[in-house]
């Protein structure tokens, strides 16, 4: 559909003489005129072309009238749209004005016509038909770029699928030479300890902790690469027997830093329960590690909120400056060097992972110097 085509017009009537008038009253460079000069051929008209901005029809003609044209044009699916304007006489009674509304008249004009009426009029009809087309198109170009859009979507979703269908291979797969590895350096270190120089055992140590920490990262990637699987249910969970295994398992970091958790009661929730331990422990072992000389203090709240549970991890911690407030949920992004703060930078991708798992967003808010809130929410549609 082309919006600069010339807009069709379609005239019908029994007198040529008076098409012809109106040939003369509407001519305009962007109209195109089809006639017709009785009901029927009107219709054969119609048959083959229904683009038609508008359709002018005479009353009185034999055999098919204009009402009972206009009639039969209003039961054709394709055609119903059409607007109509009848000219007719001013000798016809007014019941036949109702009679031409009736059939689905858009308008009536009683002739003579007044050129500069007829010429407002079916201006008014034409930018209509104009306008409605220019929206058509809008409709269909706006189609084509989301059918576009979920074709591409489709395809990073696909391509996501096999890089981490890859990723979980591979580390997967490196997990057993990397042991060997490490196992043998350190029976060369005992083994050999004695008679090795002081820079050969430097040397050494360095390969172990290269080696350890490459075993940190693949178990890291094994785990984000599982993140998503549907092997983890979603299940009732308590709430508060979450923390509690969370608690038990940070007891000797938390003893260690004399940190203090609290929280509030949580409800039951369906979540995966594997997946929440996972989830509240990576952000509260953050929030006890990424301190410097204060005590860590957590707090985890909750509140019930339309159509989600949002939780907040709060600490008091060194904070995050805001322009690394969504990189730091990106895989492997990290913000100090190593051995300032222990950690390959995963945690986050896969809390991130999990939340969107469980339907929800994950996002932090901090100031820095004085600690970070982490918030997510989790549907309660699962
Ligand atoms: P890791 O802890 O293994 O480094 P994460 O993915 O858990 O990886 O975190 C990514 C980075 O985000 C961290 O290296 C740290 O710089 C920053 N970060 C995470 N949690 C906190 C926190 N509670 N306070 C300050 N910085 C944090």
């Amino acid at each position: 559909m082309d919006t600069g085509q010339a807009i069709k017009i379609l005239l019908v009537d029994d007198r040529k003489e008076d098409i012809l008038s109106l040939e003369v009253v509407l001519a305009n460079a962007n109209y195109q005129f089809d006639k017709a000069t009785s009901g029927r051929e009107a219709l054969r008209i119609l048959l083959k072309e229904h683009e038609f901005a508008l359709i002018l029809i005479d009353v009185q003609m034999p055999l098919l009238d204009g009402f009972e044209t206009a009639q039969l044009i209003r039961e054709s699916e394709k055609l119903k749209h059409i607007p109509i304007i009848f000219l007719t006489a001013n000798n016809d009674r007014p019941n036949n004005i109702f009679k031409g509304y009736q059939a689905g008249a858009v308008d009536f004009m009683i002739k003579p016509l007044v050129p500069e009426i007829i010429r407002a009029k079916v201006a008014v009809f034409a930018e209509l038909y104009r306008k409605t087309n220019e929206l058509l198109i809008q409709k269909q170009n706006l189609l084509i770029v989301n059918k576009e859009l979920e074709h591409r979507s489709e395809e990073l979703a696909r391509s996501n699928k096999n890089l981490e269908k890859f990723a979980y291979v591979a580390s997967h797969d490196m997990q057993e030479p990397l042991r060997t590895i490490i196992s043998y350096i350190e029976l060369i270190q005992k083994k050999f300890g004695h008679s090795i120089d002081a820079d050969m055992e430097k040397y050494m140590e360095y390969v172990v902790g290269a080696g350890y920490r490459m075993r940190e990262l693949i178990t890291g990637l094994l785990e984000y690469s599982r993140a998503d699987s549907e092997e983890m249910p979603f299940q009732d969970v308590n709430g508060n027997d979450i923390l509690k295994a969370v608690l038990a398992n940070l007891h000797g970091s938390i003893e260690d830093n004399k940190a203090t958790v609290q929280y509030d009661a949580i409800p039951k929730i369906k979540a995966s329960y594997m997946q929440m331990v996972q989830l509240f422990q990576n952000l509260i072992s953050n929030g006890i590690k990424f301190t410097h000389d204060s005590v860590p203090e957590i707090k985890v709240s909750y509140k019930k909120i339309d159509g989600y549970h949002l939780f907040a991890i709060a600490d008091n911690g060194i904070g995050i400056e805001p322009e690394y407030k969504d990189k730091i949920f990106e895989i492997f992004k990290r913000l100090h060097p190593i051995g300032e703060y222990g950690g390959v930078g995963i945690g986050l991708a896969i809390c991130k992972k999990i939340i969107e798992r469980h339907k929800g967003k994950i996002w932090v808010e901090s100031i820095p110097n004085k600690g970070s809130t982490f918030c997510f929410t989790i549907s309660d549609q699962l």
